[in-house]
């Protein structure tokens, strides 16, 4: 009998179990004896067990009170693993961050419904991290990776590429899992980028403008930025008032978004 609990549901909790995917994953992160790896929801340790013989210091992120437990059995006889059992949402990684001069390489088999909640947390921190390497459902790695003009494209890629480097790794099928989830997954590798090409004035008006322009996708800028800026504005920064929010690149929205915050300084 095994000597974990029953998966849960609940907590987003489907296992890995194939051997080749799990060190392609871990692959994906580079791991050297000199790094902090950080890892958010190890579960019964597929990752974790090779993670920690490569690294410096591990730290673990769980939320399932009898994970953590295990986990924190574990690290009674291992000096270079930490646990912390929280949620990873109210987990203030300077905690972390503080405890070592290097960059953090963070991984995670992430659960999928707090899957982009996750992302937009890790986000506060970019400068302290080196890369992440994150699963995730194979449509949410698109929609993130993908380029202007496709489908695909959306709130959650301009958001993301304004302040990383997106790697659509590879595909892991539900048979990866136990138990098998109902969708596709795929493996995806962000690496903040440090000198950002189009930086934004403030990031809750950019997160402001990017929601308002893709919140009618069939609509015109003109219709969808209007209170936010007029027709006059957007064509003065050689964008097209009649284009639509999908055709645009990631630097017309800083630019959408900076004179906005310009005007809000001006009233
Ligand atoms: N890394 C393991 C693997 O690949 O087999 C487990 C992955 S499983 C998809 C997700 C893990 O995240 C589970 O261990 C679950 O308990 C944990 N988890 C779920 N919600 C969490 C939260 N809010 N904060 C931290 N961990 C969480």
């Amino acid at each position: 009998m095994s000597k974990f609990a029953a998966p849960r549901k609940s907590l987003g909790q489907n296992f890995l179990q194939d051997p080749n995917i799990i060190n392609k994953i871990v692959e994906g992160l580079g791991i050297t004896k000199t790094d902090t790896v950080v890892e958010i929801g190890p579960g019964r340790g597929a990752l974790t067990e090779l993670i920690i013989p490569q690294a410096g210091h591990t730290h673990l992120i769980e939320f399932d009170r009898d994970l953590v437990q295990h986990w924190q059995s574990r690290a009674e006889s291992n000096d270079s693993l930490t646990v912390h059992g929280v949620d990873v949402m109210k987990f203030d990684l300077d905690e972390i961050i503080g405890t070592t001069s290097k960059r953090l390489k963070v991984i995670g088999n992430l659960p999928y419904n707090i899957s982009s909640p996750v992302l937009f947390h890790l986000m506060h921190y970019a400068d302290a991290i080196e890369h992440q390497v994150v699963m995730l459902q194979k449509e949410v790695v698109e929609r993130m990776a993908s380029g202007s003009g496709s489908k695909q494209y959306g709130r959650l890629s301009v958001m993301l590429q304004q302040r990383y480097q997106i790697e659509n790794l590879f595909k892991v099928p539900p048979t990866a899992f136990f138990p098998p989830p109902k969708v596709d997954s795929a493996i995806a590798r962000l690496t903040p980028l440090r000198d950002i090409p189009h930086p934004v004035t403030s990031q809750t008006n950019f997160e402001k403008v990017v929601k308002q322009a893709f919140s009618m996708r069939r609509k015109t800028l003109r219709n969808t930025l209007k209170g936010l800026l007029s027709s006059e504005q957007i064509e003065s920064l050689n964008i097209d008032p009649s284009a639509r929010a999908e055709t645009l690149e990631v630097s017309d929205f800083a630019a959408l978004s900076n004179t906005y915050t310009m005007n809000e300084e001006s009233t």
